[in-house]
């Protein structure tokens, strides 16, 4: 068996004990002499698997008792048109600020549903490559909408936005459990699963119960399906759940707690970020460089450049570098295209050895070019 170090930014590498956990229960979990594929999610067998994952993000994320967890379908992309439907119902207003694909889709998507979005800031004239600074967010809309982890562009939040009443929603898809997040401080926070949680498949969804409304109070035309009572009803079996990929969740979790929970997890990404980004700001030569600005640095999500950027044989340098590093060993690291470049994402389940292995191949492939 040989494996690679996969810097895939989703779906993503996972932890290797997880998958051999899941292949070892493959033909028989717990003694029930099923795959749990092939559970039916309202036995006695899948049951305890699902609770036992909302008690373990519970306790991992410290989320207060008035909160709801749920797990839901759809991924990230269905939670900005949830977010709209069940949130944006009394004045119809809603703040959003701008860092990247994720957070405009978002708000073009509350726009589509007839909510007024005001862009209260945006890094746009940077190519968004830090997170703008808003102390406090005032007015009378009905939320206010941030995506923490900026996973094109490398960007994340180094500080809570003040919303003072105003509930504040925030994707956390590709950082969620990757550092201590103060829950209280959040209206709504969701996570698709496949950055740093799971395979994909799932949502991971914390209401803040006053925010969870009837169908007939969401906004008109909202499916019964997208309607987040119907799941807090059905305790997220309103309709059939992902089964499989809330199990490997659950053991995710699991490896999680056995490694300091999101503070252990924040120790080994700032290691690995570290890592990296000292590679990248002081490489000999400048071979390379960051794109994202000191001060908004993502631990998960690290895009950079070489110092052919801009020059006329930028494309072929990059598709070499990506070619001879999975030659190496290390895949996925190909740079989005509204970047250019590379990018390393490092989730959770990447370990310090890796991120090694990458700044190794990086110092050859500098030295050869
Ligand atoms: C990947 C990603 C999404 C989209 O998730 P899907 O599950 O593919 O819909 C949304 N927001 C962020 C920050 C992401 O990284």
């Amino acid at each position: 068996m040989s494996r690679v170090w996969n810097f895939s930014a989703g779906p993503s590498c996972l932890p290797e004990e997880v998958l051999k956990e899941c292949a070892a229960e493959m033909m028989d979990c717990n003694g029930t002499g099923q795959s749990v594929m092939e559970m039916s999610h309202r036995s006695a067998a899948f049951e305890p698997i699902i609770k036992d994952a909302e008690v373990r993000v519970r306790k991992l994320m410290k989320v207060p008792d008035n909160y709801k967890i749920l797990f839901l379908q759809g991924g990230g992309s269905t939670q900005f048109a949830m977010v709209a439907q069940n949130l944006g119902i009394h004045t119809g207003k809603a703040a959003y600020i701008q860092t990247g694909v994720w957070a405009k889709k978002a708000a073009a998507e509350a726009r589509h549903l007839g909510v007024q979005v005001d862009v209260i800031a945006s890094s746009e004239d940077k190519n968004y490559s830090y997170i703008p600074k808003v102390e406090k967010i005032e007015g009378d809309y009905d939320y206010a909408y941030i995506c923490f982890n900026n996973t094109i562009m490398g960007t994340h939040y180094e500080y809570i936005p003040d919303t003072g009443k105003i509930p504040l929603v925030a994707d956390i898809s590709s950082c969620v459990l990757s550092e201590p997040l103060d829950v209280s401080k959040f209206g709504l926070l969701f996570a698709g699963a496949q950055k740093n949680l799971a395979p994909a498949g799932v949502t991971l969804v914390i209401i803040r119960e006053d925010l969870v409304c009837d169908l007939e109070s969401c906004r008109p035309g909202t499916p019964t399906m997208l309607c987040y009572k119907t799941h807090v009803e059905g305790e997220s079996m309103y309709n059939t759940p992902p089964c499989y990929t809330i199990y490997v969740l659950g053991k995710v979790l699991k490896w999680i707690e056995a490694n300091g929970g999101a503070e252990g997890m924040a120790r080994r990404n700032k290691e690995k970020a570290d890592f990296l980004y000292d590679y990248l700001d002081k490489n000999e030569g400048n071979f390379y460089h960051a794109t994202a600005l000191i001060g908004s640095r993502s631990l998960m999500n690290i895009p950079f450049l070489t110092k052919y950027a801009g020059a006329e044989n930028e494309k072929e340098i990059n598709a070499k570098f990506v070619k001879e590093a999975e030659a190496a060993g290390l895949v996925n690291l190909k740079g989005h295209r509204l970047v250019g470049g590379m990018r390393a994402s490092i989730y959770n389940a990447m370990s310090l050895d890796g991120v090694k292995a990458l700044v190794e191949f990086m110092k050859k492939f500098a030295s050869n070019n």
